[in-house]
């Protein structure tokens, strides 16, 4: 998978698309990082990248032709283009699946208060947004976007059953996790986990899942309900 990243700060990527586990996948060649200056697309003297809004209004927009050189420079035939959005769709899981699928990702990272619209017209497959609040750049949501979507490309993770049980798996949350020692300051491991019954610890595990959900995710455990009555 190829991520192609257009930016005002390329700096910003440097270190988390190298360490860890991102790292280790690009060394591997799974996935390749080419993170793209929007500034290097300006012609004007000045490196001009943005500009008034028609109609008034606080704060800077993006302006159309810098990004629409960068883009045409960057795309492809197999090339999807998303761009970081509070107003965009929310980024779920399911939304991450899909785009695991594609061989190459643009990620266009907005700043100020957003990106020309045209530029969204001409050229842009997704808005993605990472939730409901505002960050003050797409770089932020960009890495989270990576990052949900590389772990699902086989063979990033090395363990790609732990794929299979995570949260939003099945609308659930998912149950707590222990490890050694069985007691610290008098908090024990539940007995079941330690029992070694395989059946009783996933009904455990379940129990716990729907537990959580119900708690913290009303609306998760609504979809959780309604998938069981429909025998999903
Ligand atoms: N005026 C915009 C916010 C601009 S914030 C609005 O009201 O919607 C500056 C940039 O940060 C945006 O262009 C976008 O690229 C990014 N951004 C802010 N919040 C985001 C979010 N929740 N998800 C994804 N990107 C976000």
């Amino acid at each position: 998978m190829i991520f192609k990243i257009l930016t005002l700060f390329p700096e910003f990527f440097k270190s988390p698309l190298s360490s860890g586990l991102m790292g280790r996948a690009a060394e591997k060649g799974l996935m390749k990082f080419d993170i793209r200056d929007i500034r290097s697309y300006t012609e004007d003297r000045h490196n001009r990248c943005d500009d008034y809004p028609y109609g008034g209004g606080s704060g800077m927009v993006l302006m159309p032709d810098p990004l629409f050189r960068a883009i045409e420079d960057a795309k492809n035939d197999d090339t999807r283009i998303l761009l970081t959005a509070a107003s965009g769709r929310l980024l779920t899981q399911e939304i991450a699946g899909g785009l695991a699928a594609e061989k190459e990702l643009c990620i266009i990272c907005g700043h100020y208060e957003g990106v020309d619209q045209r530029v969204i017209d001409r050229y842009v497959d997704l808005e993605v947004s990472i939730g409901d609040y505002v960050l003050s750049g797409g770089e932020y949501a960009a890495l989270v976007i990576i990052d949900a979507v590389a772990r699902l490309i086989p063979g990033f993770m090395s363990n790609s059953e732990s794929l299979v049980e995570e949260s939003f798996e099945k609308s659930l949350l998912e149950y707590p996790h222990y490890t050694r020692p069985p007691v610290i300051d008098d908090m024990a491991v539940p007995g079941v986990l330690m029992g070694g019954n395989h059946g009783e610890i996933s009904e455990w595990r379940m129990k716990k899942s729907i537990e959580i959900t119900k708690r913290v995710r009303p609306d998760l455990y609504k979809r959780y309900i309604k998938s069981k009555i429909l025998g999903e």
